[in-house]
Protein backbone atom coordinates (compact mmCIF):
# COMPACT_ATOMS: atom_id res chain seq x y z
CA UNK A 1 0.00 0.00 0.00
CA UNK A 2 1.43 3.41 -1.27
CA UNK A 3 1.43 5.82 1.94
CA UNK A 4 -1.14 8.09 2.02
CA UNK A 5 0.78 11.49 1.81
CA UNK A 6 -0.19 15.12 2.82
CA UNK A 7 2.02 18.24 2.31
CA UNK A 8 1.00 20.78 5.07
CA UNK A 9 3.80 23.00 4.89
CA UNK A 10 3.68 23.17 0.93
CA UNK A 11 0.05 24.88 1.72
CA UNK A 12 2.00 27.92 3.77
CA UNK A 13 3.31 30.91 1.60
CA UNK A 14 5.27 30.31 -1.03
CA UNK A 15 8.66 32.20 0.18
CA UNK A 16 8.64 29.33 3.22
CA UNK A 17 10.37 27.13 0.30
CA UNK A 18 10.70 26.53 -3.41
CA UNK A 19 8.99 23.51 -5.29
CA UNK A 20 11.17 20.68 -6.57
CA UNK A 21 12.13 17.66 -7.98
CA UNK A 22 14.73 15.09 -6.65
CA UNK A 23 16.94 14.67 -9.14
CA UNK A 24 16.89 11.00 -10.21
CA UNK A 25 19.60 8.37 -9.86
CA UNK A 26 20.31 5.23 -12.11
CA UNK A 27 20.68 2.30 -10.13
CA UNK A 28 18.77 2.93 -6.80
CA UNK A 29 19.58 -0.60 -4.17
CA UNK A 30 17.87 -0.41 -0.79
CA UNK A 31 20.19 -0.57 1.89
CA UNK A 32 18.28 -0.80 5.14
CA UNK A 33 14.71 -0.34 5.82
CA UNK A 34 13.76 0.36 9.66
CA UNK A 35 11.01 -1.88 9.90
CA UNK A 36 10.04 -0.99 13.81
CA UNK A 37 9.98 2.64 12.30
CA UNK A 38 8.02 1.85 9.70
CA UNK A 39 5.46 0.50 11.73
CA UNK A 40 4.78 3.32 14.37
CA UNK A 41 4.31 5.79 11.13
CA UNK A 42 1.61 3.28 9.99
CA UNK A 43 3.41 2.82 6.47
CA UNK A 44 4.00 -0.41 5.22
CA UNK A 45 7.29 -1.80 5.19
CA UNK A 46 6.53 -4.51 2.30
CA UNK A 47 5.70 -1.82 -0.41
CA UNK A 48 8.63 0.27 1.03
CA UNK A 49 10.06 -2.29 0.09
CA UNK A 50 9.14 -2.39 -3.47
CA UNK A 51 10.41 -1.11 -6.69
CA UNK A 52 7.87 1.35 -5.74
CA UNK A 53 8.65 2.28 -2.85
CA UNK A 54 12.03 2.17 -3.63
CA UNK A 55 11.53 4.75 -6.53
CA UNK A 56 10.29 7.16 -3.96
CA UNK A 57 13.35 6.72 -1.49
CA UNK A 58 15.54 7.33 -4.33
CA UNK A 59 13.87 10.06 -5.31
CA UNK A 60 13.02 8.94 -8.98
CA UNK A 61 9.22 8.82 -8.61
CA UNK A 62 7.11 10.80 -6.54
CA UNK A 63 4.18 9.20 -4.77
CA UNK A 64 0.58 10.69 -5.32
CA UNK A 65 -0.14 13.28 -2.45
CA UNK A 66 3.71 14.20 -2.08
CA UNK A 67 4.72 17.58 -3.02
CA UNK A 68 8.73 17.55 -2.98
CA UNK A 69 10.17 20.89 -1.97
CA UNK A 70 13.21 22.24 -0.30
CA UNK A 71 11.95 24.45 3.15
CA UNK A 72 14.12 27.88 3.18
CA UNK A 73 15.74 29.20 6.59
CA UNK A 74 18.98 31.28 7.70
CA UNK A 75 20.85 30.89 10.65
CA UNK A 76 24.27 30.97 12.54
CA UNK A 77 27.15 29.17 11.55
CA UNK A 78 29.93 29.27 14.96
CA UNK A 79 28.27 32.60 15.41
CA UNK A 80 28.88 34.62 12.01
CA UNK A 81 25.68 35.29 10.16
CA UNK A 82 24.12 33.37 7.21
CA UNK A 83 21.32 35.15 5.90
CA UNK A 84 19.91 32.22 3.58
CA UNK A 85 20.64 28.46 4.10
CA UNK A 86 18.03 26.06 3.57
CA UNK A 87 17.62 22.35 2.40
CA UNK A 88 20.30 22.67 0.20
CA UNK A 89 20.43 18.53 -0.22
CA UNK A 90 17.69 17.48 1.39
CA UNK A 91 13.87 17.36 0.30
CA UNK A 92 10.48 17.30 2.34
CA UNK A 93 8.48 14.87 0.13
CA UNK A 94 5.27 15.65 2.74
CA UNK A 95 3.84 14.30 5.56
CA UNK A 96 2.18 11.11 7.11
CA UNK A 97 -0.06 10.32 10.10
CA UNK A 98 0.93 7.27 11.92
CA UNK A 99 -1.73 5.26 13.98
CA UNK A 100 -1.41 7.31 17.04
CA UNK A 101 -2.37 10.72 14.98
CA UNK A 102 1.57 11.81 15.19
CA UNK A 103 2.75 13.80 11.93
CA UNK A 104 5.94 12.65 10.34
CA UNK A 105 7.28 14.42 8.08
CA UNK A 106 9.32 12.22 4.84
CA UNK A 107 12.78 13.71 4.02
CA UNK A 108 14.84 13.26 1.26
CA UNK A 109 18.65 13.38 2.59
CA UNK A 110 21.21 13.51 -0.28
CA UNK A 111 18.07 13.67 -3.08
CA UNK A 112 20.12 16.22 -5.35
CA UNK A 113 20.48 20.23 -6.25
CA UNK A 114 18.06 22.84 -4.86
CA UNK A 115 18.14 26.85 -4.85
CA UNK A 116 20.00 26.63 -1.76
CA UNK A 117 22.79 24.30 -2.66
CA UNK A 118 25.00 26.85 -3.08
CA UNK A 119 28.54 25.47 -4.37
CA UNK A 120 27.23 21.87 -3.09
CA UNK A 121 26.59 18.67 -5.47
CA UNK A 122 23.28 18.12 -3.29
CA UNK A 123 23.73 14.67 -2.83
CA UNK A 124 25.82 12.53 0.41
CA UNK A 125 27.90 9.74 -0.12
CA UNK A 126 27.35 6.37 1.76
CA UNK A 127 29.72 7.30 4.67
CA UNK A 128 27.38 10.68 6.24
CA UNK A 129 24.32 8.71 5.71
CA UNK A 130 25.48 5.19 7.71
CA UNK A 131 26.68 7.22 10.55
CA UNK A 132 23.43 9.59 10.52
CA UNK A 133 21.33 6.03 10.31
CA UNK A 134 23.58 4.30 13.36
CA UNK A 135 23.66 7.33 15.56
CA UNK A 136 20.26 8.73 14.90
CA UNK A 137 18.63 5.52 15.46
CA UNK A 138 21.04 4.50 18.49
CA UNK A 139 19.74 7.72 20.32
CA UNK A 140 15.79 7.42 19.92
CA UNK A 141 17.01 3.69 21.47
CA UNK A 142 19.01 5.75 24.13
CA UNK A 143 15.62 7.57 24.99
CA UNK A 144 17.34 10.82 23.00
CA UNK A 145 14.19 12.95 21.02
CA UNK A 146 15.74 12.97 17.63
CA UNK A 147 14.90 12.91 13.96
CA UNK A 148 14.78 9.40 12.58
CA UNK A 149 15.94 7.14 10.09
CA UNK A 150 13.30 5.30 8.05
CA UNK A 151 15.76 3.96 5.29
CA UNK A 152 19.30 4.08 3.36
CA UNK A 153 19.56 3.72 -0.24
CA UNK A 154 22.33 3.63 -2.18
CA UNK A 155 22.05 5.25 -5.57
CA UNK A 156 24.43 3.79 -7.94
CA UNK A 157 26.34 7.36 -8.67
CA UNK A 158 29.55 8.71 -7.43
CA UNK A 159 30.05 11.27 -5.61
CA UNK A 160 33.16 13.40 -5.42
CA UNK A 161 34.88 14.66 -2.26
CA UNK A 162 38.13 14.20 -0.96
CA UNK A 163 37.97 10.79 -3.18
CA UNK A 164 35.61 9.19 -5.09
CA UNK A 165 32.34 7.45 -3.17
CA UNK A 166 29.49 5.85 -3.54
CA UNK A 167 26.25 7.93 -3.26
CA UNK A 168 23.92 7.27 -0.64
CA UNK A 169 20.51 8.92 0.35
CA UNK A 170 19.09 8.80 3.53
CA UNK A 171 15.48 8.76 4.29
CA UNK A 172 15.01 11.12 7.58
CA UNK A 173 12.06 11.76 9.35
CA UNK A 174 10.65 13.73 12.28
CA UNK A 175 7.92 15.29 13.52
CA UNK A 176 8.86 18.49 11.79
CA UNK A 177 12.21 20.17 10.43
CA UNK A 178 11.39 23.41 11.79
CA UNK A 179 15.15 25.16 13.05
CA UNK A 180 15.64 27.69 15.06
CA UNK A 181 17.07 29.02 11.40
CA UNK A 182 13.64 28.99 9.97
CA UNK A 183 12.62 32.10 12.44
CA UNK A 184 15.50 33.83 11.81
CA UNK A 185 15.07 33.64 8.14
CA UNK A 186 11.98 35.50 8.07
CA UNK A 187 12.67 37.86 11.34
CA UNK A 188 15.61 39.17 9.06
CA UNK A 189 13.46 39.38 5.96
CA UNK A 190 11.28 42.22 8.72
CA UNK A 191 8.52 39.57 7.18
CA UNK A 192 6.08 39.95 10.34
CA UNK A 193 2.86 37.84 8.38
CA UNK A 194 5.50 35.03 7.92
CA UNK A 195 6.35 34.90 11.36
CA UNK A 196 3.00 34.80 12.47
CA UNK A 197 2.15 31.94 10.02
CA UNK A 198 5.29 29.92 11.16
CA UNK A 199 4.51 30.05 14.64
CA UNK A 200 1.17 28.87 14.38
CA UNK A 201 2.91 26.01 11.89
CA UNK A 202 5.50 25.33 14.71
CA UNK A 203 2.70 25.33 17.79
CA UNK A 204 0.10 23.38 16.34
CA UNK A 205 3.20 20.47 15.40
CA UNK A 206 4.82 20.75 19.07
CA UNK A 207 3.36 22.34 21.14
CA UNK A 208 -0.84 21.83 20.58
CA UNK A 209 -1.69 23.19 24.19
CA UNK A 210 -0.83 26.80 23.44
CA UNK A 211 -2.71 29.03 21.81
CA UNK A 212 -1.19 29.75 17.68
CA UNK A 213 -0.43 33.27 18.62
CA UNK A 214 1.74 32.84 21.82
CA UNK A 215 4.92 33.39 21.04
CA UNK A 216 6.50 33.77 25.29
CA UNK A 217 4.92 30.82 25.60
CA UNK A 218 6.21 28.98 22.31
CA UNK A 219 9.65 30.40 23.46
CA UNK A 220 9.66 29.25 26.85
CA UNK A 221 8.57 25.79 25.10
CA UNK A 222 11.49 25.56 23.28
CA UNK A 223 14.13 26.71 26.07
CA UNK A 224 12.63 23.95 28.52
CA UNK A 225 12.46 21.10 25.15
CA UNK A 226 16.35 22.51 24.38
CA UNK A 227 17.69 22.11 28.27
CA UNK A 228 16.15 18.76 28.47
CA UNK A 229 17.50 17.47 25.23
CA UNK A 230 21.07 19.15 25.77
CA UNK A 231 21.10 17.35 30.05
CA UNK A 232 20.01 13.99 27.82
CA UNK A 233 23.39 14.62 25.38
CA UNK A 234 25.07 15.49 28.68
CA UNK A 235 24.33 12.36 30.22
CA UNK A 236 25.40 10.06 27.19
CA UNK A 237 28.62 11.94 26.55
CA UNK A 238 27.08 12.32 23.39
CA UNK A 239 28.99 15.98 21.15
CA UNK A 240 26.29 17.04 18.94
CA UNK A 241 29.64 18.97 17.05
CA UNK A 242 27.54 21.81 14.68
CA UNK A 243 25.27 23.60 17.15
CA UNK A 244 24.63 26.28 14.65
CA UNK A 245 21.31 28.11 14.89
CA UNK A 246 19.90 26.07 11.93
CA UNK A 247 20.73 22.90 13.41
CA UNK A 248 18.73 23.83 16.39
CA UNK A 249 15.22 21.93 16.40
CA UNK A 250 11.91 24.16 17.82
CA UNK A 251 10.90 21.02 18.68
CA UNK A 252 13.38 20.06 21.05
CA UNK A 253 14.53 17.21 18.54
CA UNK A 254 18.26 16.21 17.97
CA UNK A 255 18.56 17.24 14.11
CA UNK A 256 21.90 17.17 11.48
CA UNK A 257 24.28 14.47 12.43
CA UNK A 258 27.17 15.76 10.75
CA UNK A 259 30.49 15.09 12.96
CA UNK A 260 28.79 14.30 16.04
CA UNK A 261 30.64 11.89 18.43
CA UNK A 262 30.27 10.02 21.69
CA UNK A 263 33.11 10.45 24.26
CA UNK A 264 35.43 7.71 24.40
CA UNK A 265 37.30 8.70 27.26
CA UNK A 266 35.86 11.15 29.29
CA UNK A 267 37.08 15.03 28.96
CA UNK A 268 34.87 18.29 29.41
CA UNK A 269 36.76 19.88 26.58
CA UNK A 270 36.93 17.39 24.03
CA UNK A 271 35.94 18.28 20.52
CA UNK A 272 35.70 15.70 17.59
CA UNK A 273 34.49 17.61 14.53
CA UNK A 274 37.65 18.86 12.03
CA UNK A 275 35.90 22.73 11.86
CA UNK A 276 35.49 23.49 15.13
CA UNK A 277 38.73 25.09 15.72
CA UNK A 278 38.14 26.78 18.90
CA UNK A 279 35.85 24.13 21.04
CA UNK A 280 32.95 26.31 20.48
CA UNK A 281 30.85 22.74 20.46
CA UNK A 282 33.30 21.26 22.79
CA UNK A 283 31.48 18.43 25.15
CA UNK A 284 31.47 20.71 28.03
CA UNK A 285 30.74 23.89 26.39
CA UNK A 286 27.14 22.46 24.91
CA UNK A 287 25.19 23.75 27.51
CA UNK A 288 25.56 27.02 27.39
CA UNK A 289 25.65 27.90 23.84
CA UNK A 290 22.78 26.47 23.64
CA UNK A 291 21.64 30.03 25.25
CA UNK A 292 23.28 31.56 22.20
CA UNK A 293 21.35 30.30 19.87
CA UNK A 294 17.44 30.35 22.44
CA UNK A 295 18.51 33.78 22.52
CA UNK A 296 18.96 34.28 18.85
CA UNK A 297 15.25 32.87 18.67
CA UNK A 298 14.17 34.91 21.14
CA UNK A 299 15.19 37.72 19.50
CA UNK A 300 13.30 36.84 15.94
CA UNK A 301 10.55 36.51 18.40
CA UNK A 302 10.11 39.98 19.65
CA UNK A 303 7.65 41.19 17.29
CA UNK A 304 5.50 38.74 17.97
CA UNK A 305 6.05 39.11 22.04
CA UNK A 306 4.97 42.72 22.19
CA UNK A 307 3.88 45.66 20.19
CA UNK A 308 6.55 47.67 22.69
CA UNK A 309 9.27 46.48 22.13
CA UNK A 310 11.35 47.23 25.56
CA UNK A 311 8.26 45.31 26.73
CA UNK A 312 9.06 42.38 24.51
CA UNK A 313 12.93 42.23 25.42
CA UNK A 314 11.68 42.48 28.96
CA UNK A 315 9.05 39.69 28.80
CA UNK A 316 11.81 37.35 26.25
CA UNK A 317 14.60 37.85 29.00
CA UNK A 318 12.47 37.05 31.99
CA UNK A 319 11.81 33.31 29.90
CA UNK A 320 16.00 32.95 28.85
CA UNK A 321 16.51 32.76 32.55
CA UNK A 322 14.43 30.04 33.40
CA UNK A 323 16.72 28.25 30.76
CA UNK A 324 19.15 28.08 33.83
CA UNK A 325 17.22 26.12 36.41
CA UNK A 326 15.64 23.92 33.54
CA UNK A 327 18.66 22.98 32.48
CA UNK A 328 20.09 22.27 36.33
CA UNK A 329 17.13 20.10 37.24
CA UNK A 330 17.36 18.10 33.81
CA UNK A 331 21.00 17.66 34.68
CA UNK A 332 20.13 16.72 37.63
CA UNK A 333 17.47 13.80 36.05
CA UNK A 334 19.67 12.46 34.02
CA UNK A 335 23.21 12.08 36.41
CA UNK A 336 21.65 11.28 39.82
CA UNK A 337 19.97 8.09 38.38
CA UNK A 338 23.72 7.06 36.62
CA UNK A 339 25.18 6.87 40.45
CA UNK A 340 22.32 5.17 41.65
CA UNK A 341 20.39 8.03 43.43
CA UNK A 342 16.60 8.81 42.87
CA UNK A 343 17.40 13.01 43.70
CA UNK A 344 19.99 14.87 45.67
CA UNK A 345 21.15 18.37 46.56
CA UNK A 346 24.25 19.68 47.13
CA UNK A 347 25.98 16.97 48.26
CA UNK A 348 25.27 14.62 45.50
CA UNK A 349 25.85 16.98 42.96
CA UNK A 350 29.17 17.55 44.41
CA UNK A 351 29.29 13.66 44.15
CA UNK A 352 28.57 13.30 40.31
CA UNK A 353 31.00 16.33 39.53
CA UNK A 354 34.13 14.61 41.74
CA UNK A 355 33.52 11.31 40.08
CA UNK A 356 34.04 13.40 36.65
CA UNK A 357 37.13 15.22 37.40
CA UNK A 358 38.50 11.61 38.68
CA UNK A 359 37.44 10.07 35.11
CA UNK A 360 39.11 13.58 33.52
CA UNK A 361 42.41 13.10 35.22
CA UNK A 362 42.25 9.14 34.60
CA UNK A 363 41.19 9.10 31.17
CA UNK A 364 38.54 6.93 32.46
CA UNK A 365 36.01 5.94 29.34
CA UNK A 366 32.70 7.87 30.17
CA UNK A 367 30.15 5.19 28.91
CA UNK A 368 31.98 1.73 30.35
CA UNK A 369 32.67 3.96 33.84
CA UNK A 370 29.24 4.70 34.55
CA UNK A 371 27.97 1.25 33.68
CA UNK A 372 30.48 -0.47 35.31
CA UNK A 373 29.15 0.89 38.81
CA UNK A 374 26.76 -2.00 38.78
CA UNK A 375 28.65 -4.93 37.99
CA UNK A 376 32.28 -3.87 39.06
CA UNK A 377 35.57 -3.29 37.81
CA UNK A 378 34.90 0.64 36.94
CA UNK A 379 38.20 1.16 39.04
CA UNK A 380 40.29 -0.79 36.42
CA UNK A 381 39.27 2.27 34.07
CA UNK A 382 41.05 4.42 36.18
CA UNK A 383 45.17 5.19 35.00
CA UNK A 384 45.12 5.54 39.06
CA UNK A 385 42.55 2.87 40.50
CA UNK A 386 42.76 4.03 43.79
CA UNK A 387 41.87 7.70 42.28
CA UNK A 388 38.08 5.46 41.99
CA UNK A 389 38.29 3.66 45.31
CA UNK A 390 38.27 7.12 47.02
CA UNK A 391 35.05 8.09 45.75
CA UNK A 392 33.60 4.74 45.72
CA UNK A 393 33.55 4.84 49.96
CA UNK A 394 31.54 8.14 50.08
CA UNK A 395 29.57 6.88 47.10
CA UNK A 396 28.82 3.76 48.64
CA UNK A 397 27.10 5.88 51.97
CA UNK A 398 24.79 6.98 49.75
CA UNK A 399 23.19 3.37 49.17
CA UNK A 400 23.12 3.52 45.30
CA UNK A 401 19.95 1.59 43.79
CA UNK A 402 20.90 -0.54 41.09
CA UNK A 403 17.38 -0.81 39.26
CA UNK A 404 18.33 3.62 38.64
CA UNK A 405 21.48 2.44 37.12
CA UNK A 406 20.59 -0.27 34.93
CA UNK A 407 17.99 2.45 33.17
CA UNK A 408 20.17 5.21 32.92
CA UNK A 409 24.04 4.15 32.12
CA UNK A 410 23.92 2.20 28.59
CA UNK A 411 26.43 -0.50 27.80
CA UNK A 412 26.84 0.40 24.46
CA UNK A 413 26.91 3.34 22.68
CA UNK A 414 27.82 3.84 18.73
CA UNK A 415 31.92 4.36 18.80
CA UNK A 416 33.54 6.24 16.59
CA UNK A 417 36.04 3.32 15.60
CA UNK A 418 33.43 1.28 15.14
CA UNK A 419 31.49 3.73 12.70
CA UNK A 420 34.42 4.25 10.63
CA UNK A 421 34.91 0.44 10.44
CA UNK A 422 31.53 0.06 9.53
CA UNK A 423 31.52 2.56 6.98
CA UNK A 424 35.00 0.95 5.18
CA UNK A 425 33.38 -2.13 5.49
CA UNK A 426 30.17 -1.23 3.56
CA UNK A 427 31.82 1.05 0.90
CA UNK A 428 34.15 -2.23 0.06
CA UNK A 429 30.68 -3.68 -0.58
CA UNK A 430 29.95 -5.63 2.53
CA UNK A 431 26.71 -4.11 4.81
CA UNK A 432 26.91 -7.21 7.27
CA UNK A 433 28.52 -4.79 10.08
CA UNK A 434 26.34 -1.85 9.56
CA UNK A 435 23.34 -4.43 9.89
CA UNK A 436 24.62 -5.95 12.90
CA UNK A 437 25.42 -2.62 14.31
CA UNK A 438 22.54 -1.06 14.30
CA UNK A 439 20.80 -4.44 15.68
CA UNK A 440 22.93 -3.98 19.17
CA UNK A 441 22.45 -0.34 19.26
CA UNK A 442 18.62 -1.24 18.98
CA UNK A 443 19.16 -2.55 22.88
CA UNK A 444 21.88 -0.46 24.67
CA UNK A 445 20.68 -0.86 28.05
CA UNK A 446 20.21 -4.40 27.27
CA UNK A 447 22.95 -5.32 25.29
CA UNK A 448 23.65 -9.07 25.67
CA UNK A 449 26.76 -11.43 24.78
CA UNK A 450 26.42 -10.73 21.17
CA UNK A 451 27.28 -6.94 21.93
CA UNK A 452 30.51 -7.39 23.58
CA UNK A 453 32.52 -6.65 20.73
CA UNK A 454 30.66 -3.39 20.33
CA UNK A 455 31.34 -2.56 23.93
CA UNK A 456 35.20 -2.55 23.49
CA UNK A 457 36.57 1.08 23.47
CA UNK A 458 39.35 1.89 20.93
CA UNK A 459 42.62 0.88 21.33
CA UNK A 460 45.50 3.22 20.63
CA UNK A 461 45.72 2.78 17.16
CA UNK A 462 41.75 2.88 16.27
CA UNK A 463 41.36 6.19 18.05
CA UNK A 464 39.50 7.82 16.28
CA UNK A 465 40.73 11.93 16.38
CA UNK A 466 38.78 14.23 14.15
CA UNK A 467 35.22 13.74 12.48
CA UNK A 468 33.99 15.61 9.58
CA UNK A 469 30.72 17.26 8.06
CA UNK A 470 30.29 14.70 5.01
CA UNK A 471 29.42 17.37 3.28
P1 LIG B 1 24.96 21.21 7.64
O1 LIG B 1 26.37 21.57 7.95
O2 LIG B 1 24.79 19.79 7.19
O3 LIG B 1 24.00 21.58 8.71
O4 LIG B 1 24.58 22.07 6.33
C1 LIG B 1 24.69 23.46 6.29
C2 LIG B 1 24.12 23.97 4.98
O5 LIG B 1 24.87 23.48 3.87
C3 LIG B 1 22.68 23.56 4.71
O6 LIG B 1 22.05 24.63 4.04
C4 LIG B 1 22.84 22.38 3.81
O7 LIG B 1 21.70 22.15 3.01
C5 LIG B 1 24.03 22.78 2.97
N1 LIG B 1 24.74 21.60 2.43
C6 LIG B 1 25.47 20.71 3.11
N2 LIG B 1 25.95 19.75 2.29
C7 LIG B 1 25.54 20.04 1.05
C8 LIG B 1 25.71 19.44 -0.24
N3 LIG B 1 26.42 18.33 -0.43
N4 LIG B 1 25.12 20.05 -1.29
C9 LIG B 1 24.40 21.16 -1.14
N5 LIG B 1 24.20 21.78 0.04
C10 LIG B 1 24.75 21.23 1.12
MG1 LIG C 1 22.17 21.94 9.08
Amino acid sequence: MTPQFDNSYARLPERFFTKQSATPVPTPSLLKLNHNLAGEMGLDAEWLASNEGLAMLAGNDTPAGAEPLAQVYAGHQFGGWSPRLGDGRALLLGEVTGPDGQHWDIQLKGSGRTPYSRSGDGRAWLGPVIREYLVSEAMAALGVPTTRALAAVSTGETVLREAPFPGAILTRVASSHIRVGTFQYFASQKDRDGLETLLAFSVERHYPELAPNDALGFLSSVVEAQAELVAKWMGLGFIHGVMNTDNCHVGGLTIDYGPCAFLDTYHPAKVFSSIDQFGRYAYGAQPEILVWNLAQLASALLPLIDEDSEKAVEAAQEVLHSYGPAYTSAWQRNFFPKIGLADGGEEEIALVKDLMLRMADNQADFTLTFHALLDGGARDLFIDPTAFDAWEATWRDHQPDPALMAKANPGVIPRNHQIERVIKEAVAGNMDPFHEMAEVLSRPFDPGPEAAPWQKPPLEEELVQQTFCGT
